[in-house]
This record gives structure tokens, sequence and C-alpha cells, in this order.
């Protein structure tokens, strides 16, 4: 039942780690009227488009977009690459890598999870010499990809996918490497070709300021190779027709045109700030939000400050304290949404988004929001947050400031 006595004034705060606040220059560019998806028009829209988006995640090859969520993107992946009963590699970083493990069950190929013991493995990233050990051992090949999720969505903890490469290399194992970084691209450095990744699986809703409603694969050579054998069923995502349409920049079906105008505008913003500045400005949110979690007195879910998440924050609270009562009075009193834990964190913890359309102050609202509800929930706060992440924005000014102070 809808709260009919709930009026919030002003605008949400929409600090999930996505869908992520849209920009008004997109959500502008998105309500222009609908156009023929066959006609010349959207042809030179679909050319420029899959122009663009390769130089977001940094590859020569083709990236198809699919009108889908990001799960269906995680299906494409598995399904255009793969075949019956073949065994896959996965690896247990949180809740995303464990629904991407079961989808593969379902789809009836035989994915093996490894990972740390316990909860332990949701407080890290992925253990490159784990894979490598797990590959030497399979001297017959049967597994033939490894699957990997960059920014793990559910815990805020990345993962190096280099690292991953070089253990697939070290162990000399011709297994794919597919990676999920449905939350990371846009916002964390993420290399396709670099890396040697073969399928690289995103989504609009996070890093790219879109809603949701699109998806990608980025592909490799060795990739599309393999999908001309692979024989799960497929159709709506069979790579070959997209590939043979997008040639013209069209389709096989009817795209989501109006996201599409979204997906070309939210390119322009990115590639006009250029890819390491958007980086840098979300580990910069990220210091600071850190800054306030450490003042409080509370744990950030991410135990490696090396693989620190720049596009999210778990904050984990203390035992005997409902994270999700905090979640949902935080949300009531000040009409703020945060992450709630899942999974195996369920309850325990919540997430704070730092992506799409934020800024310093929209992070100070947010965290007065958290501040102001652990209180009320009687959680005992070390120090204020807030100051702390004032103190550490005021410290450490956005890159373009200092950049024109250098100029
Ligand atoms: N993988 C990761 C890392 C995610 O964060 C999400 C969604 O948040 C998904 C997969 C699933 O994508 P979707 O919910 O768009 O289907």
């Amino acid at each position: 039942m809808l709260n009919l006595d709930f009026h919030p004034t002003g605008r949400h705060f929409l600090q999930i780690p996505g869908p992520s606040p849209v920009p008004d220059r997109i959500l502008r560019a998105m309500s222009l009227p609908t156009i023929d998806h066959r006609g010349p028009e959207f042809g030179a829209l679909g050319r420029e488009l899959l122009s663009k988006i390769q130089r977001v995640f940094k590859t020569a090859a083709p990236v198809i977009i699919y009108p889908a969520s990001g799960t269906g993107a995680w299906e494409a992946a598995l399904a255009n690459t793969l075949s019956p009963g073949d065994g896959v590699l996965m690896f247990e970083t949180g809740h995303f890598a464990t629904l991407w493990h079961k989808m593969a069950l379902r789809l009836g190929v035989k994915p093996e999870f490894i990972g740390l013991p316990g909860d332990e493995g949701w407080r890290q990233g992925v253990q490159a010499d784990m894979i490598e050990a797990r590959l030497k051992e399979d001297t017959e090949h049967r597994l033939k990809a490894v699957c990997v999720v960059h920014n793990e969505t559910s815990t805020g903890v990345t993962s190096d996918i280099a690292a991953v490469r070089r253990a697939i290399d070290a162990a000399g194992h011709p297994a794919l490497l597919m990676v999920d970084t449905i939350s990371g691209l846009a916002s964390a450095d993420y290399r396709h070709d670099d890396w040697g990744v073969d399928v690289t699986i995103s989504g609009s809703q996070k890093g790219l300021m879109l809603p949701p409603g699109i998806s990608f694969n980025a592909l490799s050579d060795k990739a599309i190779a393999v999908s001309r054998e692979a024989c799960l069923p497929k159709s709506f995502w069979a790579w070959d027709e997209i590939l043979a349409a997008n040639t013209n920049g069209y389709w096989p079906y009817t795209p989501n045109t109006n996201l599409l105008y979204g997906l070309n505008e939210a390119l322009d913003m990115l590639l006009e700030e250029g890819l390491d500045n958007v980086f840098a400005r979300h580990q910069r949110w990220a210091a600071g939000v850190r800054a306030a979690v450490d003042a409080w007195g509370l744990e950030i879910q991410c135990q490696d400050p090396a693989v620190y998440s720049p596009v999210l924050t778990g904050v984990v609270l203390p035992d005997g304290v409902d994270a999700d009562a905090v979640r949902e009075l935080i949300y009531q009193r000040f009409d703020l949404s945060l992450g709630m834990g899942l999974g195996k964190a369920k309850g325990r913890m919540f997430r704070i988004g730092h992506l799409g359309d934020c800024n310093d102050l929209t992070l100070m609202a947010t965290l007065a929001g958290c501040e102001m509800g652990l209180e009320l929930c009687g959680v005992s706060l070390k120090a204020s947050g807030v100051k702390a992440a004032m103190d550490y924005f005021a410290a450490h000014p956005p890159a373009h400031l200092t950049r024109l102070a250098d100029a």
C-alpha cells in the first residue's frame, strides 16, 4: 500500500549503488521524440554510439548493446560462449557473484564456485592465486571460462582483473576470461583490451548514469570465434545477428531508442570530462565517505584498502543493530535511500552509493542523513563522520580546481 501521508519535498536522495541519480542533461536527451529505428537518422545514431562505447570499455573490439538489465547480459555472455556441461570457474566475492553462479547452474553448465572460507570472501577481492592453482590442476581443460565480478556491488570490494589474466596465462590455460563490471564501468578504471578480457558485462544504471534498461557485452576475437561453436540455446541474445545488424548502426529487433539517446549523451559527458578525471572524482568521493565511516567508529565491509570500491562503501553495523531498521528510519525521516545488505550481509550492513549525478554536497547531505539516523537508532558513534568528511573534502579540492590553479 502506498503511504499517502508521505509527501516529501525537494529531491529524493537516491544513494543506493545503482540505479544512480540521472543527470538532467541525460533526462532531457531522453525526452526527444522517438524515431524510426530503421530510418537513416537512427542508423547514424547507432554507428556513433557503437563507436563511442568502445572508448569507455577501452576496446577496439565490438560492444553489444542489449535492451535488457544486467542480468540479461550475464546470460548472453554464458549462452554465447558455452555448451551444455562445460566447466566454468567462478569466484565467490559476494551476492552478485553468487547470483551469476546460480544462473550458470540453471543454464546447464557446470560451474565450480571457489572462494575464501566463510564470510571472508565477501570482504576481499578475487584471489588470483587460487584461480591459477585450480587451472593448473585442470590439465584436460574442462574449464572453458573463468568468471569474476570486477566491482562487487553487494560489498564495495573491487578485484584486480589484470591479476586474474596473469593467473590464467601463468597456468597456460585456454579458458575465456569473463568479467562483470556492471557497477564498475565508467566509475572505476577498466581496460577490456589491456587486461585481456574476452567478455565484459556491464549495465546502464550505475556509472553510465542512465536509468536501468540497457546492458552490454564487450567481446574479444577469441570470444567471437568460440561463440560460433558454442551450443547453449540462444536466440534473442545471439551475438551473430546483432553484430551483423550493428555494422550499419541497426539492431535485429526494436532497440530502446530513448535510452540510447540518453546513452549517447552520457558518453559525451564522460568523454568530455575524460575517463581518468571520472575515476579520480569517484576515488575522492569514496575517500570522503570512508573518512566519515572511520570517524563514526564503524567498520567498512571491505577489509583490504587496496581494493576499496570507488563506487560504494559498505558500512557494517555493530552486533545487535538491525541495519534494515536503520535504513528504513533514514528513508522515512530524511527521504534518503541507502543500499540494503544482500545475501550473507542481510541486516548487518548498509551501502552508500557515491556514483551518478552527485557532488560533495549531495554526499554531505547523505552522510548527515546517515549520522542522524544512526543516532536516532541509538547506535553510539565515536565522533562526527559529517565533520570528518567535510574536513576531507575541504582539504582535497577536486582535480579540476587543482588543474585551474596550476594553469
Ligand atoms: N552484477 C552486479 C555487480 C550488479 O551490481 C547487478 C545489479 O545491481 C547485477 C549484476 C544484476 O544486474 P541487473 O539488476 O541490472 O539485472
